[in-house]
């Protein structure tokens, strides 16, 4: 299968690094033009600069917003007016107890991960149903179904990503626009080794170790037992923003190496 994204407009929120990045380098060599986004202007550049540097086929944007405001997403939806394929991707992710998170920790992982999706979406989806073409992805998590005891606020955010894109593909009934999420199980990235410092810091291990370690203690019903790659997020990402994948649409599409354990 030969995927062409020549000529479609793609914005990867959150993608200066991790699974955004991956993202967005696949989906530049594909030959969409892409729109880079991250917190800052100066980090947002450099991942701009780098993509470019990979030689991907259509052109590379940057276009730094902090989407946890409103003010932020129409920063971005300002400077980029039109795209015809919506990855929200920016999220963020913090193990604290049930008991000690405060109404500041759920707010803000509400805002990031699941208001910046719904504000860009409701932006950019009239566009996208007016070509009758067009292709948004939440970047979910398994945690969604599978609610982390060590992190109940980011699981219950990434549920709702899944409602929201779930009702959003009905709202686009009879379109050839297609809105589905992505659960990806743990992945290493660079958020997750921020998640893992303080072990790193204890032990001295190397990340990967302590990733695969991580995934045995807290995600033991993993089949592939260790942590994905960014590349295997991005590989089915890229197949969901693909033409070919028109009949696929309200879905909840697993990359999490058998995590869920269900049929
Ligand atoms: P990361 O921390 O490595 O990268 C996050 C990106 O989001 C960065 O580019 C950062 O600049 C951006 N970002 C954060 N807050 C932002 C804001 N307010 N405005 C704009 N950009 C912002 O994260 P990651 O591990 O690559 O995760 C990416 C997505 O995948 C998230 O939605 C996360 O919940 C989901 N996910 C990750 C894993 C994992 O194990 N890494 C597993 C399942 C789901």
């Amino acid at each position: 299968m030969q995927i062409d994204l020549t000529g479609k407009t793609a914005v990867i929120t959150g993608s200066t690094e991790g699974i955004g990045y991956a993202i967005a380098s696949q989906l530049a060599r594909a030959g969409a033009d892409v729109v880079v986004n991250g917190r800052s202007e100066d980090k947002t550049t450099k991942a701009a600069e780098r993509l470019k540097g990979e030689g991907g086929r259509g052109s590379v944007m940057a276009a730094a917003a902090d989407l946890s405001t409103k003010e932020g997403c129409n920063a971005l939806v300002g400077e980029v007016p039109h795209v015809d394929i919506l990855i929200n991707n920016a999220g963020i992710f913090q193990p604290i107890d049930f008991f000690d998170a405060e109404d500041e920790v759920w707010d803000r992982h509400w805002q990031v991960n699941v208001m910046s999706a719904i504000r860009l979406a409701r932006a950019y989806l009239p566009g996208m149903e007016k070509q009758n073409w067009g292709r948004v992805i939440f970047i979910a998590s398994e945690s969604g179904f599978n609610i982390p005891v060590e992190m109940i606020h980011y699981g219950v955010s990434k549920t709702a990503d899944i409602a929201v894109a779930r009702g959003l593909a009905k709202r686009m009934a009879g379109t050839g626009v297609t809105v589905n999420s992505v659960l990806p199980g743990p992945t290493l990235t660079e958020g997750v080794e921020a998640m893992l410092a303080e072990e790193r810091a204890k032990t001295g291990k190397p990340f990967e170790e302590l990733a695969t370690a991580f995934v045995k203690q807290h995600r033991g019903s993993s089949i592939i037992q260790r942590a994905a790659s960014v590349e295997e997020i991005a590989n089915l990402v890229t197949y969901l923003a693909s033409p070919q994948a028109s009949a696929t649409t309200g879905a909840s599409v697993r990359v999490d190496g058998g995590v869920l354990d269900t049929l």
